[in-house]
């Protein structure tokens, strides 16, 4: 089994070991865009394809004909994160395999794997059979197994983008709850749109990016984005949430996060199943006297 893993971040190398094994792989290749990545990587590849470039998805492509040169992988691993989706995807279209998304598990079955996957927004798991060759996005879980180093080349890609794929990249706003170490969620407690301002003040002062539930960007159209199993799924060092009720829904999208922080009124809201710390409280007594103390120093 030739397997190759588009690394986004060093966090899924457990995770990627997790399926590596049980997918019996043989030989392993990994694809980034970023040189120090790349140099921690190779202690668990065989091979990495170092595309020294910003996300492009032209270049991605082109990046990834040269990769293939007429020849495919037998299994393609992405996170199921914006861009892993767009890789697994361009992938995907270059070479004509299947795709599964949202993926949890994964096991053998005969010469054939069934895939785990989470559907209704996340609120069930469905199960498929695949065959290689096909690319998975993986979504963030509690895989254990300790990588082995093995100590790979590096091959650096040198392509120009090539275009193919019609791309429009979304509006750069310098918030971007996905590359955080802090992110400060807003809910529907949270009462008015003036409101925000507090949390996009805790978010500036922590030196983080805020987000939302989604009812206040779909419905409200308080945010472009929101987090969640139908939005981003964060992984940041702390997760802070203001009247959230914490619904599976939501969770989903925060529940790799190292450290959940969450404050609501309700003493029986389920996001306190999940937190590290609760504080049952009014946010907008809590709120505004954080605020004070982090500004004063
Ligand atoms: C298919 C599908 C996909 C979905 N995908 C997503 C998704 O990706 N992301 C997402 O977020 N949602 C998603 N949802 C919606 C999700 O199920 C929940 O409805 C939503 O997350 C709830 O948002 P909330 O916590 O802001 O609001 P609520 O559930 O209404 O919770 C508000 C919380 O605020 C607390 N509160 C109120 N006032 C205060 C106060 N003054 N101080 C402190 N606490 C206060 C309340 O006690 C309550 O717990 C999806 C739904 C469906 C059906």
């Amino acid at each position: 089994m030739r397997i190759l893993t588009f690394i986004e971040d060093l966090s899924w190398i457990d995770i990627f070991e997790y399926f590596h094994s049980a997918l019996e792989g043989v030989e392993f290749s990994a694809f980034t865009l970023d040189k120090n990545i790349a140099v921690e990587v190779s202690k668990h590849y065989d091979k990495v394809f170092l595309y020294d470039s910003a996300f492009n998805v032209y270049g991605i492509q082109s990046a990834l004909r040269k990769i293939l040169n007429g020849d495919k992988f037998d299994v393609v691993l992405a996170p199921s994160s914006n861009k892993g989706r767009m890789f697994a995807g361009i992938y995907t279209g270059l070479t004509k395999c299947s795709i599964v998304t949202d993926v949890i598990g994964i096991e053998r079955e005969g010469k054939s794997f069934i895939v785990n996957r989470l559907v209704y927004g996340g609120t069930a798991i469905a199960t498929i059979h695949v065959s290689s060759p096909f690319s998975l996005c993986i979504v963030k879980g509690g895989y254990k197994e300790k990588p082995k180093n093995r100590f790979g080349e590096i091959i650096k890609i040198d392509v120009e983008p090539d275009s193919g794929v019609e791309f429009r990249p979304r509006e750069v706003t310098g918030n971007d709850p996905t590359s955080s170490d802090i992110v400060v969620v807003a809910g529907r407690g949270i009462k008015k749109k003036e409101d925000m301002a507090m949390i996009e003040e805790l978010a500036g002062i922590t030196g983080g990016a805020w987000s939302v539930t989604r009812p206040l960007a779909a419905d409200y159209r308080w945010a472009d984005q929101w987090i969640g199993i139908s939005g981003l799924i964060i992984s940041p060092k702390v997760y802070i949430a203001f009247g959230v009720s914490g619904q599976p829904h939501h969770m989903m999208g925060a529940r790799a996060s190292k450290y959940v922080i969450a404050v609501n009124k309700d003493p029986e809201a389920p996001i306190f199943e999940e937190a590290d710390l609760g504080i049952v409280g009014d946010l907008y007594k809590i709120l505004p006297r954080l605020l004070d103390r982090l500004k004063k120093g």
